[in-house]
């Protein structure tokens, strides 16, 4: 672990994937001092590859989405890591969840039906939420509504549809049989992070900006604040003197909440191929999808979100685990109950330093990205995932953000010496 230095030319604040992009940039100018301050015992902040069961498992992002476009796939591979292309059916096949194959196509024609009516709304001079497209009792709202929770941690209702069409998706996903959170853990190899140096006010009325920790003091001539949404709106981070605009458009770009359950298989279930992905309910917005044997590993992983999510973590992986085996038996017969077994779950929400799972855009707030993303008085920058104008709620968006923030940086350091 870095100690803490007094003074540096840049700080990131913040060693996830934001941060991580942030500091290898900076680091190749070769120009600059630098330090990562992260309140952590660990690197890569929302993505956290663990091995409870002696394989690893992605607590948080666990895709390469848009992973023909995403920066990160050719990294990932130059570097060694194992890249499995085979695409995931994410609710498409209701079959295996009791629907009959007409039905499924009705599913299927609806949700693209939705697609549309969202690209023509986004067009349209006022934001409104995804919810007002629903078909008034509609057969598929419920899943509907799940199917947002999955992707954007929150309910129809609760987000934007300008923000939801800006975010562009390939379609291709891939994933790394060693861990999302592997690749960020070799990524931050060598950089100069402080961990356990949570930042709780950042000064920036004098001419060095002061960052203030329980450990001490950094002075710093430039910043990139990389920290979720939640940990400004909520002001876990003090600026001083304060900064209005920031605070309302964190506020407008809440995190939504996703959580997953792993649980072990023992054999293979009924009529299940390996890899397959099953939902729980058709017809509840409170239910999980599930994926048999990922990767041929031993296993199910479970995926839930929402207000469902955030009511489940706070009861527990118990309750978690005893609502996962009751949807897969209802779908399977109670045979199944017996070879399963809980492994780890998460609570993105109750983590302090993430608080929830990944941004999305509340009705009228589209716009807030781009204000959080803007540099203060050129030497206070911003990135993490709720900046990508295209890539949010991604570890590649994160990512990409960081590289801007830091050419940001690099740029206005190389004015400023120009101007003297
Ligand atoms: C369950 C789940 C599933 C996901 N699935 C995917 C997926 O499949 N694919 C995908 O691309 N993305 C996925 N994501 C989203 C992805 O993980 C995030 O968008 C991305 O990792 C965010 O990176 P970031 O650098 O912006 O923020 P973070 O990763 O949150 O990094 C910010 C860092 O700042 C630190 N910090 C916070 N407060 C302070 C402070 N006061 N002082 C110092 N440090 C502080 C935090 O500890 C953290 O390390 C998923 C997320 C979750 C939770």
């Amino acid at each position: 672990m870095t100690g803490l230095p007094s003074d540096v030319d840049v700080a990131v604040i913040g060693a996830g994937a934001a941060g991580i992009g942030a500091a290898r940039r900076l680091r190749e100018a070769g120009t600059v001092s630098i330090v990562v301050l992260e309140a952590r015992e660990r690197v890569g902040g929302r993505v956290h590859t663990i091995a409870p069961a002696g394989f690893p498992l992605d607590r948080g992002a666990e895709w390469l989405h848009s992973a023909d476009r995403n920066p990160l796939s050719p990294i990932a591979q130059h570097l060694g890591f194992s890249v499995h292309r085979r695409p995931p059916e994410w609710t498409t096949r209701l079959r295996r969840s009791g629907e009959t194959i007409k039905a499924e196509e009705e599913w299927i024609a609806t949700r693209e039906a939705q697609s549309r009516a969202r690209r023509r709304a986004a067009a349209e001079p006022v934001d409104r939420s995804l919810a007002t497209l629903l078909s008034p009792g509609g057969r598929w709202n419920k899943l509907l509504d799940a199917t947002s929770t999955w992707g954007n941690g929150a309910e129809l209702e609760r987000v934007s549809v300008k923000d939801y069409v800006r975010y562009e998706d390939s379609g291709t996903n891939w994933r790394l049989a060693e861990g999302y959170g592997r690749l960020f853990q070799t990524l931050a190899e060598g950089l100069p992070v402080a961990h356990e140096s949570a930042v709780s006010r950042i000064d920036h009325g004098g001419s060095a900006i002061r960052l203030e920790m329980a450990r001490g003091t950094v002075a710093a001539s430039r910043v990139i604040v990389t920290v979720p949404t939640s940990i400004i709106a909520q002001e876990v981070i003090r600026f001083d003197p304060a900064l209005p605009d920031k605070l309302a458009a964190a506020a407008g770009l809440p995190l939504g909440v996703d959580n997953k359950l792993f649980i072990s298989l023992e054999g293979a279930l009924p009529g299940v191929e390996r890899g397959a992905y099953l939902v729980g309910s058709t017809t509840s917005r409170e239910t999980m999808s599930y994926q048999v044997r990922p990767l041929d590993r031993p296993a199910i992983y479970c995926f839930f979100g929402g207000r469902f999510a955030a009511a489940l973590e706070r009861e527990g992986q118990t309750a978690m685990f005893s609502f996962a085996v009751d949807e897969l038996a209802r779908l399977l017969g109670n045979d199944v109950r017996k070879r399963m077994a809980p492994l780890a779950s998460t609570a993105w929400q109750r983590d302090p330093w993430a608080r929830g799972s990944y941004s999305f855009a509340l009705p009228g707030h589209a716009d807030d990205r781009a204000v959080l993303a803007a540099p203060v008085d050129d030497r206070l920058f911003f990135a993490g995932e709720a900046c990508s104008p295209n890539f949010f709620s991604t570890a590649h968006g994160a990512w990409l953000s960081g590289i801007t923030a830091a050419e940001g940086v690099l740029t206005s350091l190389r004015t400023a010496e120009g101007d003297h």
